[in-house]
């Protein structure tokens, strides 16, 4: 039997993405080497960097204004990482950042920002959802409008919340105003390249690859160029932008070649397929077909505000509790795997489900999932 995996990262890639890693494995591109035994500074390694690097500026239409970097570290290590090497408007004292308390990665990125040196960098909480127990996202654009207001340098918010199931509406990331100081930033780790985004209005996009477009270990920073000041004591070079960025001379640096030919495939793939577009009318195809059964059922229930669901991930409960395990079981025995909402957030909405529909996801896994759902139903 077949598994079909919706895991929430690190996520399935497309079928042609995940050939070429194998492929890599045993001679990457006729070195005679595999991916993971080849040094970094190999010509074509380097040679593969450039051309991720102009694929991703190709596919979200990145102007010269921003540059794309590949860095390590996980999404994680560059919230703290990225306040740091930002401009402030008076170009000296601490930065500070409004921050969207949106769902459980704000929540992280916030408390990671609160370890930095206040002397550097201030986080303050713009809006939150935590009363509505963040089935929704708090308006983004009053919350920049706040920014405005208190002259604050950034704003931070999250584009997908992975584990409570919601995200931005195009409609708010549309008209988020941009382009000056409070310089929106973004978190995408689980949307980037799923949906189109307007890269001019950002001083900072971040995302991992391990959701939509590549294996977990490299992260997508795209920086706007003239807001990188130097990497301060008490930052690891792994960090460095300025390095990254060629500014220090030397090529950019990044150290994990199995990732970037994970990267690699996905965007060429991506590019392919008929590029961002075609990846978000998939999504909208994946998500309606879950959201559909779920509106129709008396057995299931979705559990974000129908306004802010997300394409991405799909959390639902049973009605009864006592039911849960049936489900679990029924999709275990249908080859279903990694499900399971986040453990965290049990306490919240109670156990429940997480349908991770990435990129990679076929929609014919989707249609599988809706049928074992819909017998599950039947035979309730
Ligand atoms: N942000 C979001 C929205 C995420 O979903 C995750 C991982 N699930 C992260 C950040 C953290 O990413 P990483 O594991 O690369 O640190």
């Amino acid at each position: 039997m077949k598994t079909i995996s919706f895991s929430p990262g690190p996520a399935p890639k497309s079928e042609t993405a995940r050939e070429e890693c194998m492929l890599a494995e045993i001679d990457f591109e006729g070195t005679g080497m595999p991916a993971s035994e080849i040094p970094h500074r190999h010509k074509r390694v380097e040679k593969m960097l450039a051309d991720t690097r102009e694929l991703m500026r190709e596919l979200l239409d990145i102007p010269a204004s921003h540059t794309p970097l590949l860095l390590e570290g996980g999404a994680t290590g560059h919230f703290t990482a990225l306040p740091q090497q930002l401009r402030s408007r008076s170009g000296d004292g601490p930065v500070k950042v409004g921050y969207v308390d949106g769902g459980y990665w704000s929540g992280r990125a916030l408390a990671e920002c609160k370890k930095i040196d206040p002397f550097r960098c201030v986080p303050h909480v713009l809006a939150s959802s935590v009363e509505d127990d963040y089935k929704n996202i708090p308006s983004i654009i009053h919350a920049q409008q706040k920014a405005i207001d208190a002259r604050m340098d950034y704003l931070f918010f999250n584009a997908n919340e992975t584990t409570n199931g919601t995200q931005v509406p195009d409609d708010v990331m549309i008209s988020l105003g941009a382009g000056s100081y409070p310089y929106p930033i973004v978190d995408t780790t689980s949307e980037l390249f799923s949906r189109p985004i307007d890269v001019s209005k950002f001083g900072a996009i971040v995302a991992s690859a391990q959701k939509n477009f590549g294996n977990q270990g490299l992260t997508a920073v795209i920086v706007k160029n003239d807001l990188i000041v130097p990497c301060p004591a008490g930052v690891s070079a792994t960090f460095d932008y300025r390095r990254s960025l060629g500014k220090l001379g030397g090529p950019p640096n990044t150290f994990s070649v199995p990732t970037l030919v994970s990267i690699y495939a996905m965007l060429k793939w991506i590019k392919d397929e008929g590029g961002v577009e075609e990846m978000e009318k998939r999504a909208r195809i994946r998500a309606g077909l879950l959201y559909n059964i779920l509106d129709k059922s008396g057995l299931f229930e979705g559990i974000a505000s129908p306004a802010h669901r997300s394409l991405m991930n799909v959390i639902f409960r049973l009605r009864d509790p006592s039911r849960h395990a049936a489900f679990a079981e029924a999709c275990e025995a249908a080859g279903i795997v990694s499900i399971n909402g986040h453990r965290e957030l049990n306490e919240l909405y109670g156990e429940h489900f997480r349908i991770s529909i990435y990129n990679g996801i076929p929609i014919e896994h989707v249609e599988y999932l809706v049928d074992t759902m819909a017998e599950f139903e039947r035979r309730s």
